[in-house]
């Protein structure tokens, strides 16, 4: 398996959560305001020593919500992610995926074998926007997208909604398609999206142009909480 890291304790991967949290790379999406774009095109990576690391999660085990995979796209690398998920469960510590929730098939298989106890993804909207792909790909992965959200409420997955807020797009549409699609236990993470000096964007002239949005955010928030949501903002700071 390919990753590029771990943090043993970390309170910033999952809202409220104390984490063990491991980075894999690859990722099938091309995001352009992506700052973990080196990690998704495999740059600076190396193999998982497994012995290593399951050492160290037990002995941060009784510190950790939960072992949280983050990638890039960890269901990439889904048969050995799901080896490993069956060894920290030996542990008895739950299970935190983050995923773009577009790769289907292994999403269900380890859901199924219950290696999956938390779900934290990005609504990116629009995806012909935020996806970085052609837009008849995009509109295919926004399907699957929301396939993979029926997933997660099928099997009663708790979710950590995140919505990466960008400057001068109309978003509401798709935001309401996908929010159509969740019946599990879930709150909302806003994400406004920043550039530089705080995060270095895969692509720079688009985050230019999208990047530290405003009125966007406070605007997502109400229409959110009208619809009796929790809903929480990453402040530029706490990134
Ligand atoms: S933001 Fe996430 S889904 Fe998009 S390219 Fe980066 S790692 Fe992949």
């Amino acid at each position: 398996m390919l990753i590029s890291g771990w943090k043993s304790i970390s309170m910033v991967d999952v809202h409220g959560k104390v984490t063990f949290t491991l980075w894999l790379c690859g990722c099938n999406l091309k995001c352009p305001f992506c700052h973990n774009w080196r990690v998704a095109e495999s740059k600076e990576c190396f193999p998982l020593d497994k012995k290593a690391l399951l050492e160290e999660v037990e002995t941060s085990s009784f510190l950790i919500d939960y072992f949280h995979v983050t990638g890039g796209e960890p269901l990439i690398q889904w048969k050995e992610l799901g080896g490993l998920f069956a060894q920290v469960k030996l542990l008895d510590i739950p299970i935190s995926l983050n995923s773009n929730l577009t790769i289907i098939k292994p999403l269900e298989r380890l859901v199924k074998a219950e290696l999956i106890d938390h779900i934290a993804t990005d609504l990116k909207a629009p995806p012909t926007k935020l996806y970085g792909l052609p837009e008849n790909v995009s509109i295919k992965l926004w399907k699957l997208f929301l396939k993979g959200l029926d997933v997660v409420s099928q099997y009663s997955l708790p979710l950590e909604l995140r919505i990466p807020v960008a400057k001068g797009f109309e978003a509401w549409n798709w935001i309401e398609e996908g929010l159509s699609h969740i019946s599990t236990d879930f709150y909302v993470v806003l994400n406004p999206l920043v550039g530089k000096p705080l995060t270095y964007p895969r692509d720079e002239e688009w985050c230019s142009k999208h990047c530290w949005p405003r009125k966007e955010v406070d605007n997502l928030k109400k229409r959110l909480e009208e619809l009796g949501i929790e809903v929480y903002v990453n402040s530029w700071s706490s990134q």
